[in-house]
C-alpha cells in the first residue's frame, strides 16, 4: 500500500492518504499530552506499543461482531484503516468513578458505578471538549438524528461488554475509556481512532496500580513500563 501525503496530525497519531481513496494509514506517535494539551511529553517507543495494543483490541472487537475501521497492521507503528468522517463526539464509557466524573459530581474515586455510564463530549479543543447532552449534540450538528446518538451509546456499551470481560481475565479493571466513531463511504458507522492506554484507564485488580496515561497525567513515573505491561497481558 503506497503511503501518500499527510492528511492530518493529531496529538497521538498522524494520518496519511494512500493510493486507495477509501483507506488511510494511521501512524502512532510517541508524544503524550494531557489536560487539553497543556501538559506535553514524549515516551520513546510508546507509538509502537500503542499500535500493537490498538491492533489487538480492534481485532478482538471485530471477532466479537463490532464494526471498526481497522484493516491491518502494516508495521511497528502503522495501521491501515478505512477512511471515515469522524463524528465530533467523544463517547466516554465508565465502569468505575474517577477523573472528571469524580471531580464534577463528587462521586468517590474508585466507586463502582451501579451501571455502565455513557457520556458524550463535544470534540472541540478550543472549548476544552465540553460534556454535552443529546439535544446539544443535535443543535451542534454532531449527529443528524437521535437514532445516531442511540447507536453510539449502544456501540459504546457493546465495546464495554467485550473489553471489560477480556481485561478482567487479564486481572485488570477497565475503569473507563473514550471512543470515537466515524462514517465510511457506505454511510456505515464504524468504531475509529484508537483504543490504547492513552484513551483508557486500566487498574491492576489486586494492587489497583494505574497502568495507563494517568501515570503521565499525575507524574507517577514508569509510563512506558505500564504500557508494556498492558501489551504483555493482552498477548498472554
Ligand atoms: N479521555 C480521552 N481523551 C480525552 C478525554 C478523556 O481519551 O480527551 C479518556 C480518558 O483517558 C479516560 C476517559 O476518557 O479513560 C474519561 O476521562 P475523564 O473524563 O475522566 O477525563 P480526565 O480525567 O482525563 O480529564
Amino acid at each position: 500500500m503506497q503511503i501518500k501525503e499527510m492528511m492530518y496530525e493529531g496529538k497521538g497519531k498522524k494520518l496519511f492518504f494512500t493510493e486507495d481513496a477509501n483507506l488511510v494509514v494511521s501512524q502512532f506517535k510517541d508524544d503524550l499530552t494531557a489536560f487539553n494539551a497543556e501538559k506535553r511529553g514524549s515516551e520513546q517507543g510508546k507509538g509502537i506499543l500503542n499500535c500493537k495494543i490498538s491492533s489487538e483490541i480492534f481485532k478482538l472487537l471485530e471477532q466479537n461482531g463490532i464494526k471498526t475501521h481497522y484493516v491491518e497492521t502494516l508495521s511497528d507503528d502503522k495501521m491501515l484503516c478505512k477512511k471515515v468522517n469522524i463524528i465530533p463526539i467523544e463517547v466516554v464509557v465508565r465502569n468505575v468513578a474517577t477523573g472528571s466524573l469524580s471531580k464534577r459530581l463528587g462521586i468517590k474515586e474508585g466507586s463502582v458505578l451501579p451501571f455502565t455510564l455513557v457520556e458524550f463530549y463535544y470534540k472541540d479543543d478550543a472549548l476544552g471538549d465540553p460534556l454535552i447532552n443529546d439535544e446539544h449534540a443535535l443543535i451542534l450538528g454532531c449527529a443528524k438524528s437521535i437514532e445516531v446518538l442511540d447507536k453510539l451509546r449502544e456501540n459504546g456499551r457493546a465495546v464495554n461488554e467485550v473489553l471489560r470481560k477480556f481485561f478482567d481475565e487479564k486481572n485488570l479493571i477497565l475503569v473507563d475509556f473514550k471512543l470515537e466513531f466515524g462514517i465510511d463511504s457506505q454511510g456505515e458507522i464504524l468504531l475509529a481512532d484508537e483504543i490504547t492506554p492513552d484513551s483508557c484507564r486500566f487498574w491492576d485488580k489486586d494492587t489497583k496500580e494505574k497502568l495507563d496515561k494517568d501515570r503521565f497525567r499525575q507524574d507517577l513515573g514508569n509510563v512506558k513500563m505500564a504500557y508494556e505491561e498492558i501489551l504483555k497481558r493482552i498477548l498472554n
